[in-house]
C-alpha cells in the first residue's frame, strides 16, 4: 500500500447559508453551501415548483390549449 494516492478525509463542517451546520467528513474544510437538509423545500414541504406550474397553465390559456 503507498501512501499519498488516497485523499486525506478530516472531520469539518459544512455551513449552510440558513445557519445549519453539518459535522462530515471531507477532503475539504470549511464547505459553505446555499441549501441543506434542513432548509431544502422538499424537507420543509415548501414547493418552489408552483409557479413553474401557474405559468404552464397561463400559457396553456393565452394558446387555449386547454
Ligand atoms: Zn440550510
Amino acid at each position: 500500500m503507498k501512501e499519498g494516492i488516497h485523499p486525506q478525509y478530516k472531520p469539518t463542517t459544512i455551513r449552510c447559508a440558513c445557519g445549519e451546520e453539518i459535522e462530515t467528513s471531507s477532503t475539504k474544510s470549511d464547505i459553505k453551501v446555499e441549501i441543506c437538509s434542513k432548509c431544502h423545500p422538499f424537507y420543509t414541504g415548501k414547493q418552489k415548483l408552483v409557479d413553474t406550474g401557474g405559468r404552464v397553465d397561463r400559457f396553456n390559456r393565452k394558446f387555449g390549449l386547454k
